[in-house]
Protein backbone atom coordinates (compact mmCIF):
# COMPACT_ATOMS: atom_id res chain seq x y z
CA UNK A 1 0.00 0.00 0.00
CA UNK A 2 2.94 2.33 0.88
CA UNK A 3 4.34 1.98 -2.40
CA UNK A 4 0.95 2.32 -4.33
CA UNK A 5 1.07 5.79 -2.56
CA UNK A 6 3.95 6.60 -3.72
CA UNK A 7 3.90 5.71 -7.22
CA UNK A 8 0.31 7.83 -7.06
CA UNK A 9 2.59 10.52 -5.76
CA UNK A 10 2.11 10.88 -2.54
CA UNK A 11 4.65 10.93 0.47
CA UNK A 12 5.07 8.33 3.21
CA UNK A 13 5.77 10.26 6.53
CA UNK A 14 7.01 8.44 9.92
CA UNK A 15 3.49 7.01 12.00
CA UNK A 16 4.53 9.69 14.89
CA UNK A 17 4.31 12.54 12.68
CA UNK A 18 1.53 14.92 11.53
CA UNK A 19 -0.12 13.75 8.28
CA UNK A 20 -3.36 14.25 6.52
CA UNK A 21 -3.96 11.19 6.26
CA UNK A 22 -3.74 8.19 8.20
CA UNK A 23 -4.13 4.87 7.52
CA UNK A 24 -4.87 2.03 9.67
CA UNK A 25 -4.42 -1.69 8.86
CA UNK A 26 -6.36 -3.48 11.81
CA UNK A 27 -6.05 -6.60 13.44
CA UNK A 28 -9.09 -8.86 14.83
CA UNK A 29 -7.08 -12.40 15.64
CA UNK A 30 -8.25 -11.26 19.53
CA UNK A 31 -10.47 -9.17 21.61
CA UNK A 32 -7.10 -7.30 22.29
CA UNK A 33 -6.39 -6.68 18.99
CA UNK A 34 -9.95 -4.76 18.58
CA UNK A 35 -9.59 -2.39 21.19
CA UNK A 36 -6.00 -1.72 20.31
CA UNK A 37 -6.96 -1.25 16.73
CA UNK A 38 -10.15 1.65 18.25
CA UNK A 39 -7.25 3.26 20.74
CA UNK A 40 -4.81 3.88 17.86
CA UNK A 41 -7.69 5.05 15.23
CA UNK A 42 -8.26 7.44 18.13
CA UNK A 43 -4.66 8.26 18.73
CA UNK A 44 -4.17 9.27 15.26
CA UNK A 45 -7.26 11.36 14.81
CA UNK A 46 -5.71 13.35 17.99
CA UNK A 47 -2.16 13.73 15.80
CA UNK A 48 -3.96 15.54 13.30
CA UNK A 49 -7.75 16.37 13.75
CA UNK A 50 -8.51 17.27 10.42
CA UNK A 51 -6.72 14.17 8.61
CA UNK A 52 -8.56 11.07 6.61
CA UNK A 53 -8.76 8.35 8.94
CA UNK A 54 -9.22 5.41 6.05
CA UNK A 55 -9.47 2.16 8.00
CA UNK A 56 -8.48 -1.61 6.83
CA UNK A 57 -7.73 -4.98 7.43
CA UNK A 58 -9.23 -7.73 9.47
CA UNK A 59 -11.37 -5.80 12.17
CA UNK A 60 -12.83 -3.53 9.18
CA UNK A 61 -14.18 -6.54 7.31
CA UNK A 62 -15.84 -8.33 10.16
CA UNK A 63 -17.24 -5.51 11.91
CA UNK A 64 -17.67 -2.43 9.43
CA UNK A 65 -20.45 -0.66 10.77
CA UNK A 66 -18.62 -0.79 14.36
CA UNK A 67 -15.29 0.59 13.12
CA UNK A 68 -17.80 2.92 10.71
CA UNK A 69 -19.06 4.54 14.37
CA UNK A 70 -15.83 4.99 15.72
CA UNK A 71 -15.32 9.10 15.70
CA UNK A 72 -13.22 10.34 13.21
CA UNK A 73 -13.22 7.32 11.07
CA UNK A 74 -13.92 8.55 7.15
CA UNK A 75 -13.23 5.52 5.23
CA UNK A 76 -13.44 1.54 5.50
CA UNK A 77 -12.65 -0.97 3.50
CA UNK A 78 -12.05 -4.47 3.41
CA UNK A 79 -9.47 -7.02 3.72
CA UNK A 80 -9.43 -7.21 -0.48
CA UNK A 81 -10.19 -3.68 -1.36
CA UNK A 82 -6.45 -2.05 -0.86
CA UNK A 83 -6.37 -0.85 -3.95
CA UNK A 84 -10.06 0.71 -3.51
CA UNK A 85 -9.17 2.63 -0.39
CA UNK A 86 -6.37 4.49 -2.19
CA UNK A 87 -9.39 5.76 -4.71
CA UNK A 88 -11.01 6.22 -1.47
CA UNK A 89 -8.65 8.60 0.10
CA UNK A 90 -7.89 10.41 -3.03
CA UNK A 91 -11.80 10.96 -3.93
CA UNK A 92 -12.47 12.06 -0.16
CA UNK A 93 -9.34 14.36 -0.07
CA UNK A 94 -10.44 15.93 -3.50
CA UNK A 95 -14.08 16.68 -2.09
CA UNK A 96 -12.45 17.79 1.34
CA UNK A 97 -10.38 20.09 -0.77
CA UNK A 98 -13.30 21.42 -2.59
CA UNK A 99 -15.97 21.40 0.32
CA UNK A 100 -18.01 18.93 -0.77
CA UNK A 101 -17.48 15.89 1.85
CA UNK A 102 -20.81 14.59 1.82
CA UNK A 103 -20.59 13.42 -1.77
CA UNK A 104 -17.56 11.63 -0.24
CA UNK A 105 -18.96 10.04 2.77
CA UNK A 106 -21.51 8.46 0.32
CA UNK A 107 -19.22 7.13 -2.39
CA UNK A 108 -16.46 6.03 0.37
CA UNK A 109 -17.67 5.54 3.62
CA UNK A 110 -17.63 1.90 3.47
CA UNK A 111 -16.24 -0.36 0.90
CA UNK A 112 -16.25 -3.90 2.20
CA UNK A 113 -16.75 -7.47 -0.18
CA UNK A 114 -19.00 -9.64 1.96
CA UNK A 115 -16.88 -13.10 2.67
CA UNK A 116 -18.10 -14.92 0.02
CA UNK A 117 -17.01 -12.28 -2.74
CA UNK A 118 -13.15 -12.70 -1.21
CA UNK A 119 -12.21 -14.51 -4.77
CA UNK A 120 -9.33 -13.03 -5.45
CA UNK A 121 -6.14 -12.85 -4.95
CA UNK A 122 -5.78 -9.25 -5.40
CA UNK A 123 -3.02 -7.73 -7.21
CA UNK A 124 -1.27 -4.92 -5.47
CA UNK A 125 1.67 -4.76 -8.11
CA UNK A 126 5.32 -5.97 -7.79
CA UNK A 127 6.80 -4.56 -4.37
CA UNK A 128 10.00 -3.69 -5.48
CA UNK A 129 11.06 -1.04 -2.82
CA UNK A 130 10.85 -1.53 1.24
CA UNK A 131 11.22 0.38 4.67
CA UNK A 132 14.99 -1.42 5.43
CA UNK A 133 17.06 -2.94 3.06
CA UNK A 134 17.80 -6.32 5.40
CA UNK A 135 14.49 -7.83 5.45
CA UNK A 136 11.30 -7.72 2.89
CA UNK A 137 8.28 -9.59 2.61
CA UNK A 138 6.76 -11.54 -0.24
CA UNK A 139 2.91 -11.90 0.19
CA UNK A 140 2.44 -15.70 -1.52
CA UNK A 141 -0.90 -16.59 -0.46
CA UNK A 142 -4.20 -14.63 1.03
CA UNK A 143 -6.80 -16.75 2.90
CA UNK A 144 -7.66 -20.15 5.04
CA UNK A 145 -10.01 -23.14 4.75
CA UNK A 146 -9.06 -24.33 7.75
CA UNK A 147 -11.87 -22.73 10.12
CA UNK A 148 -10.42 -23.51 13.36
CA UNK A 149 -13.14 -23.62 16.04
CA UNK A 150 -11.74 -20.27 17.35
CA UNK A 151 -10.04 -18.26 14.21
CA UNK A 152 -11.97 -15.45 12.86
CA UNK A 153 -9.50 -14.98 10.24
CA UNK A 154 -10.77 -17.38 7.83
CA UNK A 155 -14.01 -15.56 7.94
CA UNK A 156 -12.22 -12.51 7.58
CA UNK A 157 -9.61 -12.98 5.08
CA UNK A 158 -11.90 -15.32 3.16
CA UNK A 159 -10.85 -18.85 0.96
CA UNK A 160 -7.35 -19.56 -0.09
CA UNK A 161 -6.38 -17.09 -2.97
CA UNK A 162 -2.72 -18.39 -4.20
CA UNK A 163 -0.49 -16.10 -5.97
CA UNK A 164 1.02 -16.64 -9.31
CA UNK A 165 4.76 -18.12 -9.51
CA UNK A 166 5.52 -16.16 -12.04
CA UNK A 167 4.34 -12.63 -9.98
CA UNK A 168 6.44 -13.98 -6.80
CA UNK A 169 9.58 -14.63 -8.79
CA UNK A 170 9.60 -11.38 -10.16
CA UNK A 171 9.11 -9.75 -6.53
CA UNK A 172 11.77 -12.12 -5.57
CA UNK A 173 14.17 -10.58 -8.70
CA UNK A 174 13.27 -7.29 -8.21
CA UNK A 175 13.64 -7.57 -4.38
CA UNK A 176 16.95 -9.32 -4.07
CA UNK A 177 18.11 -6.92 -7.78
CA UNK A 178 17.65 -4.30 -4.79
CA UNK A 179 20.01 -5.45 -2.41
CA UNK A 180 17.85 -7.15 -0.15
CA UNK A 181 19.32 -10.52 1.78
CA UNK A 182 16.33 -12.37 3.58
CA UNK A 183 12.90 -12.88 1.70
CA UNK A 184 10.46 -13.87 3.96
CA UNK A 185 7.01 -15.73 2.95
CA UNK A 186 4.08 -14.68 4.02
CA UNK A 187 0.18 -15.34 4.09
CA UNK A 188 -2.14 -16.07 6.34
CA UNK A 189 -1.90 -19.82 5.60
CA UNK A 190 1.62 -20.12 3.63
CA UNK A 191 1.26 -24.16 3.74
CA UNK A 192 -1.99 -23.90 2.28
CA UNK A 193 0.21 -22.03 -0.79
CA UNK A 194 -1.55 -23.87 -4.57
CA UNK A 195 -2.32 -27.17 -2.66
CA UNK A 196 -3.44 -28.81 -5.85
CA UNK A 197 -1.26 -31.23 -5.87
CA UNK A 198 -2.07 -32.46 -2.16
CA UNK A 199 -3.68 -35.31 -3.77
CA UNK A 200 -1.18 -36.36 -5.69
CA UNK A 201 1.17 -35.95 -2.75
CA UNK A 202 -1.40 -38.66 -0.74
CA UNK A 203 -1.90 -37.26 1.96
CA UNK A 204 -6.09 -37.27 3.72
CA UNK A 205 -7.49 -34.38 5.58
CA UNK A 206 -9.59 -31.79 5.06
CA UNK A 207 -7.35 -29.72 3.70
CA UNK A 208 -7.94 -31.25 0.30
CA UNK A 209 -11.12 -28.72 0.15
CA UNK A 210 -8.12 -26.20 -0.44
CA UNK A 211 -7.73 -27.15 -4.06
CA UNK A 212 -10.67 -25.72 -5.20
CA UNK A 213 -9.89 -22.14 -4.53
CA UNK A 214 -6.17 -21.98 -5.20
CA UNK A 215 -5.30 -20.32 -8.49
CA UNK A 216 -1.73 -20.11 -8.24
CA UNK A 217 -0.58 -21.78 -12.44
CA UNK A 218 3.04 -22.74 -12.67
CA UNK A 219 3.58 -21.11 -15.67
CA UNK A 220 6.36 -22.03 -18.69
CA UNK A 221 8.50 -19.00 -17.19
CA UNK A 222 8.56 -20.24 -13.35
CA UNK A 223 9.28 -23.43 -14.32
CA UNK A 224 12.02 -23.03 -16.37
CA UNK A 225 13.36 -21.51 -12.90
CA UNK A 226 12.79 -24.67 -11.10
CA UNK A 227 16.52 -26.76 -11.06
CA UNK A 228 16.17 -29.88 -13.53
CA UNK A 229 15.21 -32.51 -10.69
CA UNK A 230 12.66 -30.66 -9.36
CA UNK A 231 10.04 -29.98 -11.76
CA UNK A 232 7.05 -28.71 -11.01
CA UNK A 233 4.90 -32.01 -11.29
CA UNK A 234 7.41 -33.24 -7.90
CA UNK A 235 6.61 -29.94 -6.20
CA UNK A 236 3.24 -29.51 -4.38
CA UNK A 237 1.75 -26.68 -1.55
CA UNK A 238 4.19 -23.80 -0.79
CA UNK A 239 7.27 -26.09 -1.85
CA UNK A 240 6.50 -24.55 -5.32
CA UNK A 241 7.63 -20.92 -3.93
CA UNK A 242 10.35 -21.88 -1.95
CA UNK A 243 11.44 -24.13 -5.15
CA UNK A 244 11.67 -21.21 -7.51
CA UNK A 245 13.08 -18.47 -5.22
CA UNK A 246 15.59 -20.89 -4.14
CA UNK A 247 17.27 -21.53 -7.68
CA UNK A 248 17.68 -17.87 -7.97
CA UNK A 249 20.91 -16.13 -8.42
CA UNK A 250 22.27 -14.02 -5.36
CA UNK A 251 23.82 -14.96 -1.74
CA UNK A 252 20.44 -14.38 0.57
CA UNK A 253 18.14 -16.54 2.59
CA UNK A 254 14.77 -17.41 2.76
CA UNK A 255 12.44 -17.44 5.81
CA UNK A 256 8.94 -19.39 5.77
CA UNK A 257 6.44 -17.02 8.04
CA UNK A 258 5.17 -20.35 9.33
CA UNK A 259 3.85 -23.88 8.43
CA UNK A 260 0.54 -24.86 9.80
CA UNK A 261 0.49 -28.56 11.14
CA UNK A 262 -3.41 -28.19 10.30
CA UNK A 263 -1.83 -28.67 7.01
CA UNK A 264 1.38 -30.68 6.51
CA UNK A 265 3.05 -33.62 8.38
CA UNK A 266 6.38 -35.14 9.22
CA UNK A 267 6.77 -36.34 5.87
CA UNK A 268 6.32 -32.59 4.07
CA UNK A 269 8.68 -30.96 6.32
CA UNK A 270 11.73 -33.75 5.07
CA UNK A 271 10.90 -32.17 1.60
CA UNK A 272 11.98 -28.73 2.45
CA UNK A 273 15.45 -29.73 3.39
CA UNK A 274 16.92 -30.05 0.47
CA UNK A 275 16.72 -25.92 -0.02
CA UNK A 276 19.78 -24.99 0.79
CA UNK A 277 18.25 -21.09 0.95
CA UNK A 278 15.63 -21.85 3.33
CA UNK A 279 16.66 -20.97 7.27
CA UNK A 280 16.71 -23.68 9.81
CA UNK A 281 13.68 -21.99 11.72
CA UNK A 282 10.18 -22.54 11.36
CA UNK A 283 7.08 -21.03 13.16
CA UNK A 284 4.50 -24.23 13.81
CA UNK A 285 1.42 -22.99 15.98
CA UNK A 286 0.64 -25.61 18.50
CA UNK A 287 -2.22 -24.10 20.12
CA UNK A 288 -2.41 -26.23 22.93
CA UNK A 289 -0.45 -29.80 24.28
CA UNK A 290 -3.57 -31.67 24.84
CA UNK A 291 -5.17 -33.85 22.32
CA UNK A 292 -8.87 -33.15 23.67
CA UNK A 293 -8.57 -29.36 23.65
CA UNK A 294 -6.84 -29.75 19.72
CA UNK A 295 -10.02 -31.88 18.42
CA UNK A 296 -12.09 -29.35 20.26
CA UNK A 297 -10.76 -26.60 18.28
CA UNK A 298 -11.02 -28.54 15.51
CA UNK A 299 -7.21 -29.05 14.96
CA UNK A 300 -7.03 -32.20 12.68
CA UNK A 301 -3.47 -33.52 14.21
CA UNK A 302 -2.76 -35.53 17.79
CA UNK A 303 0.08 -34.60 20.09
CA UNK A 304 2.17 -37.07 18.87
CA UNK A 305 2.46 -36.09 15.47
CA UNK A 306 2.97 -32.64 16.50
CA UNK A 307 5.90 -34.20 18.10
CA UNK A 308 6.99 -36.12 15.27
CA UNK A 309 7.46 -33.06 13.21
CA UNK A 310 9.34 -31.81 16.00
CA UNK A 311 11.50 -34.34 15.92
CA UNK A 312 11.91 -34.44 12.62
CA UNK A 313 13.62 -31.12 12.67
CA UNK A 314 15.86 -32.00 15.31
CA UNK A 315 16.60 -35.24 13.47
CA UNK A 316 18.00 -32.67 10.64
CA UNK A 317 19.62 -29.54 12.84
CA UNK A 318 19.63 -30.25 16.38
CA UNK A 319 19.88 -26.39 16.41
CA UNK A 320 16.83 -26.00 14.31
CA UNK A 321 14.94 -23.16 15.60
CA UNK A 322 11.03 -23.62 16.29
CA UNK A 323 8.47 -21.05 17.60
CA UNK A 324 4.99 -21.85 18.28
CA UNK A 325 1.73 -20.04 19.05
CA UNK A 326 -0.29 -21.26 22.47
CA UNK A 327 -3.71 -20.38 23.90
CA UNK A 328 -4.61 -20.41 27.19
CA UNK A 329 -7.67 -20.99 28.67
CA UNK A 330 -9.73 -22.11 25.55
CA UNK A 331 -13.23 -23.11 26.89
CA UNK A 332 -13.28 -26.81 28.45
CA UNK A 333 -9.23 -26.56 28.98
CA UNK A 334 -8.59 -28.17 32.71
CA UNK A 335 -5.74 -27.99 34.78
CA UNK A 336 -4.44 -31.44 33.39
CA UNK A 337 -4.65 -30.07 29.61
CA UNK A 338 -2.65 -26.69 30.80
CA UNK A 339 -0.01 -29.03 32.35
CA UNK A 340 0.42 -30.63 28.81
CA UNK A 341 0.46 -27.39 27.23
CA UNK A 342 3.58 -26.14 29.48
CA UNK A 343 5.30 -30.07 29.19
CA UNK A 344 5.08 -29.63 24.89
CA UNK A 345 6.53 -26.15 25.33
CA UNK A 346 9.12 -27.54 27.51
CA UNK A 347 10.09 -30.27 25.91
CA UNK A 348 9.98 -28.89 22.23
CA UNK A 349 12.77 -26.20 23.65
CA UNK A 350 10.70 -23.58 21.68
CA UNK A 351 12.81 -20.42 20.48
CA UNK A 352 10.03 -18.48 20.91
CA UNK A 353 6.49 -19.07 22.32
CA UNK A 354 3.80 -17.11 21.91
CA UNK A 355 1.11 -17.44 24.28
CA UNK A 356 -2.48 -15.86 23.45
CA UNK A 357 -5.83 -15.89 26.00
CA UNK A 358 -8.59 -17.10 24.36
CA UNK A 359 -10.99 -14.85 23.59
CA UNK A 360 -14.35 -15.23 21.95
CA UNK A 361 -14.32 -13.81 18.60
CA UNK A 362 -17.65 -13.30 16.32
CA UNK A 363 -18.51 -16.15 13.71
CA UNK A 364 -16.74 -19.27 15.41
CA UNK A 365 -17.85 -22.13 17.14
CA UNK A 366 -16.11 -21.84 19.99
CA UNK A 367 -17.32 -18.82 20.92
CA UNK A 368 -20.97 -20.44 21.95
CA UNK A 369 -18.96 -23.29 24.09
CA UNK A 370 -20.72 -23.30 27.58
CA UNK A 371 -17.19 -24.05 28.82
CA UNK A 372 -15.96 -21.03 28.98
CA UNK A 373 -12.59 -20.73 31.18
CA UNK A 374 -13.01 -17.71 33.91
CA UNK A 375 -10.69 -14.52 33.30
CA UNK A 376 -8.72 -14.71 36.46
CA UNK A 377 -7.70 -18.43 35.36
CA UNK A 378 -6.92 -17.48 31.58
CA UNK A 379 -4.34 -14.44 33.08
CA UNK A 380 -2.49 -16.74 35.87
CA UNK A 381 -2.30 -19.85 32.96
CA UNK A 382 -0.96 -17.19 30.59
CA UNK A 383 1.76 -16.20 33.66
CA UNK A 384 2.59 -19.61 34.20
CA UNK A 385 3.35 -20.58 30.62
CA UNK A 386 5.44 -17.79 29.98
CA UNK A 387 8.03 -18.86 32.56
CA UNK A 388 7.88 -22.08 31.23
CA UNK A 389 8.41 -20.75 27.62
CA UNK A 390 11.05 -18.53 29.03
CA UNK A 391 13.18 -21.50 30.44
CA UNK A 392 12.45 -23.59 27.19
CA UNK A 393 14.08 -20.64 25.28
CA UNK A 394 17.16 -20.44 27.32
CA UNK A 395 17.11 -24.45 26.93
CA UNK A 396 17.42 -23.68 23.08
CA UNK A 397 20.09 -20.95 23.41
CA UNK A 398 22.30 -23.94 25.28
CA UNK A 399 21.61 -26.33 22.97
CA UNK A 400 23.31 -23.56 21.00
CA UNK A 401 26.13 -22.82 22.62
CA UNK A 402 27.10 -26.51 23.12
CA UNK A 403 27.43 -26.66 19.26
CA UNK A 404 29.36 -23.50 18.98
CA UNK A 405 31.61 -25.30 21.67
CA UNK A 406 32.18 -28.27 19.34
CA UNK A 407 33.14 -25.64 16.20
CA UNK A 408 29.50 -24.72 14.66
CA UNK A 409 29.92 -21.28 13.48
CA UNK A 410 26.39 -19.44 12.28
CA UNK A 411 25.58 -16.91 9.08
CA UNK A 412 24.33 -13.66 11.21
CA UNK A 413 22.37 -11.00 9.06
CA UNK A 414 23.41 -7.85 10.07
CA UNK A 415 20.15 -5.11 10.91
CA UNK A 416 20.98 -2.32 12.97
CA UNK A 417 23.60 -1.27 15.48
CA UNK A 418 22.20 -0.58 19.19
CA UNK A 419 23.30 1.01 21.82
CA UNK A 420 23.51 -1.29 25.22
CA UNK A 421 24.59 -0.55 28.85
CA UNK A 422 27.45 -3.04 28.47
CA UNK A 423 28.60 -1.17 25.03
CA UNK A 424 27.55 -0.98 21.48
CA UNK A 425 26.64 -3.79 18.91
CA UNK A 426 25.91 -5.18 15.56
CA UNK A 427 22.67 -6.57 16.13
CA UNK A 428 20.93 -9.44 13.88
CA UNK A 429 19.68 -12.67 13.13
CA UNK A 430 21.19 -16.03 12.60
CA UNK A 431 19.09 -18.64 10.13
CA UNK A 432 17.14 -20.17 13.40
CA UNK A 433 16.32 -16.69 14.23
CA UNK A 434 18.55 -15.97 17.63
CA UNK A 435 19.26 -12.70 18.19
CA UNK A 436 22.78 -11.95 17.94
CA UNK A 437 25.01 -9.20 19.55
CA UNK A 438 28.38 -8.81 18.52
CA UNK A 439 30.60 -6.34 20.69
CA UNK A 440 31.91 -3.71 18.24
CA UNK A 441 33.36 -1.30 21.30
CA UNK A 442 37.24 -0.44 21.44
CA UNK A 443 39.05 -3.75 21.49
CA UNK A 444 36.57 -5.89 20.50
CA UNK A 445 37.28 -9.24 20.37
CA UNK A 446 36.45 -9.59 16.49
CA UNK A 447 38.36 -6.72 15.81
CA UNK A 448 35.95 -4.81 14.41
CA UNK A 449 37.05 -1.15 13.49
CA UNK A 450 33.63 0.85 13.19
CA UNK A 451 33.87 3.08 10.13
CA UNK A 452 33.15 6.84 10.33
CA UNK A 453 29.78 7.00 9.64
CA UNK A 454 28.57 6.36 13.11
CA UNK A 455 28.06 2.62 13.24
CA UNK A 456 29.83 -1.00 12.10
CA UNK A 457 30.18 0.74 8.95
CA UNK A 458 30.06 -2.23 5.99
CA UNK A 459 28.79 -4.90 8.03
CA UNK A 460 25.05 -3.54 7.98
CA UNK A 461 22.95 -5.60 5.74
CA UNK A 462 25.59 -8.09 5.24
CA UNK A 463 26.57 -11.69 6.45
CA UNK A 464 28.79 -12.10 8.98
CA UNK A 465 30.05 -15.48 10.03
CA UNK A 466 30.32 -16.02 13.56
CA UNK A 467 30.80 -17.58 16.82
CA UNK A 468 28.05 -18.06 19.18
CA UNK A 469 29.91 -16.91 22.69
CA UNK A 470 27.07 -16.75 26.05
CA UNK A 471 23.40 -15.80 26.53
CA UNK A 472 22.68 -12.16 26.24
CA UNK A 473 19.88 -9.60 26.55
CA UNK A 474 16.68 -11.34 24.82
CA UNK A 475 19.72 -13.38 22.55
CA UNK A 476 23.43 -14.48 22.33
CA UNK A 477 26.23 -12.96 22.04
CA UNK A 478 28.63 -13.70 19.13
CA UNK A 479 32.21 -13.01 17.85
CA UNK A 480 32.87 -13.10 14.16
CA UNK A 481 35.41 -16.20 12.78
S1 LIG B 1 -5.18 -22.39 10.29
FE1 LIG B 1 -6.70 -22.10 11.91
S2 LIG B 1 -5.71 -20.56 13.26
FE2 LIG B 1 -4.63 -20.44 11.30
S3 LIG B 1 -5.72 -18.79 10.15
FE3 LIG B 1 -6.63 -20.77 9.55
S4 LIG B 1 -8.41 -20.99 10.91
FE4 LIG B 1 -7.07 -19.44 11.82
Amino acid sequence: MAQMFRQRGHEIVDERDFADVYVINTCTVTAVADKKSRQYIRRMKKVNPASIIAVTGCYAQIRPDEVARIDGVDIVTGTNEKRALIDCVETRAKAQAEATSADADTNCRLCIHPYEELNDFEDMGIVSSRETRTRAYIKIQEGCNRFCSYCVIPYARGPVRSRSLDDIIAEAKALIDGGCKELGLTGINTAQYDMEGRDLYGASDSTAAASADSTAAVSADSTAAMSADSTAAELFGVEKAIAVINDLEGDFRIRLSSLEPAVVDSDYVKRLFKYDKLCHHLHMSAQSGSDNILAAMNRPYTLDQYYDMVNTLFEFDDCYGISTDIIVGFPGEKESDFQESCKLVSECSFCRTHIFKYSKRPLTKAADMKNQVAPQVKARRADELEKVAAQAAEGFFHINLAAARDGRTERVLIEEIVQKPDGVFLMGYTGNYIRTYIDIGPGNPSGIEPGNDSDGGLLLDQFVEVKLTGIMYDGMSAVVV
